[in-house]
């Protein structure tokens, strides 16, 4: 155990919807009985790149006494898990995270993906 930044899931706040397992890259986040759990603390490297994506806000970050992030094991649950990665998009010009980098944003009550390029133009307008 290591005391280190992780993701905090607040079961009341959650609905369900699902929305931050596919941005977590390490596959720490799943879904059981319609609740988000981080159900090996071990995948989650406390990034926070799920945060942006949930719409009630049931994210956070904390710090506390956790197994330390393995990386190897994330990657080996990521493989294991194949097809099941859905590739993310750009919401403004459809470009996805294999040629351009993407960073959640919300707008409108929507949580929604950016692409760096088209980030200036939402900033100013
Ligand atoms: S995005 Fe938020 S509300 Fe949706 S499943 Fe994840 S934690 Fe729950």
């Amino acid at each position: 155990m290591a005391r280190r930044q992780i993701v905090r899931i607040d079961e009341e706040l959650c609905n369900g919807c699902g929305a931050c397992v596919t941005p977590c890259a390490e596959g720490a986040i799943q879904l059981v009985d319609g609740k988000a759990r981080v159900l090996r603390e071990e995948l989650c490297d406390g990034a926070g790149f799920c945060l942006g994506v949930c719409p009630t806000g049931a994210l956070s970050i904390e710090e506390r006494e956790a197994v330390p992030f393995a990386a190897d094991l994330a990657e080996a649950e990521m493989e294991e898990r194949g097809t099941a990665y859905i590739r993310q998009t750009c919401h403004v010009c459809g470009q996805g995270e294999d040629s351009r980098v993407l960073l959640p944003c919300r707008n409108a009550g929507q949580s929604l993906w950016v692409c760096t390029r088209c980030l200036p133009a939402l900033i100013h307008g």
